[in-house]
């Protein structure tokens, strides 16, 4: 049978320098650079998941780089978006606390205009720094059952496989969400 195609528009979300870009880079191109310029780019790429095929459009997006942000413009990215991952760093506490409510804010904006559950993945990146760690791994786990979320630590400096994951794991929210009555 031919393959089933699906295309996702994916926003990449986080506090500045928790490895938004690294993150990318590291499932577009299977590398690690180290430094990232601020980019407004929108990156496609396509992952094969459970015999169907996922072109994903990704905006890996930064605050920095517009400055002060507008809530009706952070409102016009989640429209835009299909699906999320969400990056903290396990060595900034600051990044995890500011993940619950972007989870709410993103799920009171989607399940608005949807009955889908909206797929979404949460991503403890820098998880080869632990003599730095301040979140647990317990933690994260826990944040991202309370919300129906996927969640996976990672190295995006380390390996390519945890990026992977994260995306082949938003590929299977995609997946179930589109199946679900
Ligand atoms: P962004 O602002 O969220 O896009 O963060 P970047 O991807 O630009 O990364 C910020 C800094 O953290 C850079 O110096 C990266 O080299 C570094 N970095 C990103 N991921 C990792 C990681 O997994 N481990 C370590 N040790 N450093 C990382
Ligand atoms: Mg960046």
């Amino acid at each position: 049978p031919a393959m089933q195609r699906m295309e996702a528009n994916v926003l990449v979300l986080g506090a500045d320098r928790v490895g938004k870009s690294a993150l990318t880079v590291r499932f577009l191109t299977r590398r690690f650079i180290g430094e990232y310029g601020d980019t407004k780019s929108i990156y496609s790429h396509s992952l094969a998941v459970e015999g169907r095929e996922i072109l994903f459009h990704i905006w890996d997006f930064s605050y920095s780089q517009d400055g002060a942000d507008e809530s009706s413009a952070e409102e016009k990215r989640v429209q835009w978006a299909d699906g999320f991952i969400l990056v903290y760093s396990i060595c900034d506490r600051a990044s995890f606390n500011i993940l619950h409510p972007k989870v709410q804010f993103i799920k009171a904006a989607k399940e608005a205009t949807s009955q889908e559950k909206v797929p979404i993945v949460i991503v403890g990146n820098k998880r080869d720094l632990h003599h730095q760690r301040v979140v647990s791994s317990e933690e994260g786990r826990l944040l991202a059952l309370s919300v129906d979320c996927g969640f996976y630590e990672v190295s995006a400096a380390e390996a390519y496989h945890g990026s992977l994951m994260v995306f082949q794991g938003l590929a299977e929210r995609f997946c179930e969400a589109k199946l679900a009555p």
